[in-house]
């Protein structure tokens, strides 16, 4: 069955957002509440509760945007940070609940997709996308087709033995220890003043961001040659609104770290869905649930 609409749901790490996206990537009715963190079995229950209390006329599958690394083969929910969800079969358990095909997929490479079907990666066939907000996401499209796998692409060494990163990770010198919305926010705090935050270095358009976009660059210099990405696109909270303080220095990175002439043709661009980009990608892997 090739259904007209599909049921999206993001899962954030305080509110979920669910809606019915068409095939065109519209959204249309939507509904939001906290997320339940009191037990696994309350959250997927509330889940699913979401699921039902919006319309369902053509709806032909459900997917799920999740904050976990996802075993695509099993369907299984290996491990979320600040969300009851371990090693869970998630998506055995929805379809058990709601009755409909269930896709599930990382919530960073659902944004990556909705930004590569429907925002600033049409055109291309190889694409990443970076999202600076609170930590550092990602998500990969190779040869058109979004890939399924680790894409933590936040947790890239660019500095050997360089700054520690926060929370469950014990490793140093990643992206995320340089270019996210906290790493700004660390900064500001030490070049401005204790209440200052990633928002006044833009707002004072603060000589530091150059710093922060040549680690930018490094990291996609690497990430031209490994996946050979014809275009990077930069998103979440931070990303988007220090995007064109950080893109020179980030643009003259990528000239020295990747090879010729990837570096040179690479296309640097500032995300076009905004925080929508999450929920419009759970629904596009739902749709090919139902295909
Ligand atoms: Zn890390």
């Amino acid at each position: 069955m090739r259904a007209d609409r599909v049921i999206a749901v993001d899962l954030g790490g305080t509110k979920i957002l669910a809606g019915v996206i068409d095939h065109d990537g519209r959204v249309h009715e939507t509904v939001e509440r906290p997320t339940v963190t009191t037990s696994q079995t309350a959250l997927l229950d509330d889940l699913a509760d979401v699921v039902r209390s919006l319309p369902h006329d053509g709806v032909g599958a459900v997917g799920f945007g999740i904050p976990s690394r996802i075993d695509h083969r099993t369907g299984i929910a290996l491990g979320a940070v600040n969300i009851p969800l371990r090693d869970v079969p998630f998506r055995a358990e929805m379809e058990r609940r709601l009755d409909l095909p269930i896709a599930v997929e990382n919530d960073a490479s659902c944004a990556a997709y909705a930004e590569f079907r429907h925002g600033a990666g049409q055109g291309v066939q190889n694409f990443v996308m970076l999202t600076l907000g609170t930590g550092v996401g990602g998500g990969v499209i190779a040869a058109g087709s979004l890939f399924q796998a680790w894409t933590e692409l936040g947790h890239m060494v660019i500095v050997e033995d360089g700054e520690p990163c926060a929370g469950a990770c014990s490793g140093r010198g990643h992206v995320e220890a340089y270019c996210s919305g906290r790493a700004a926010d660390n900064l500001a705090k030490k070049l401005i003043g204790p209440s200052a935050t990633a928002h006044d270095l833009v707002q004072d358009r603060h000589p530091v961001l150059e710093r922060i976009g040549h680690h930018l660059g490094v990291a996609m210099g690497s990430l031209v040659n490994i996946f050979g990405a014809e275009r990077i696109v930069v998103g979440g909270g931070f990303g988007v609104a220090a995007f064109d303080q950080l893109l020179p220095a980030a643009r003259l990175a990528v000239l020295t770290e990747a090879l010729a002439p990837a570096g040179q043709e690479l296309e640097i661009e500032c995300a076009r869905l905004g925080a929508s980009a999450g929920l419009i990608g759970a629904g596009l892997v739902a749709f090919e649930a139902d295909a």
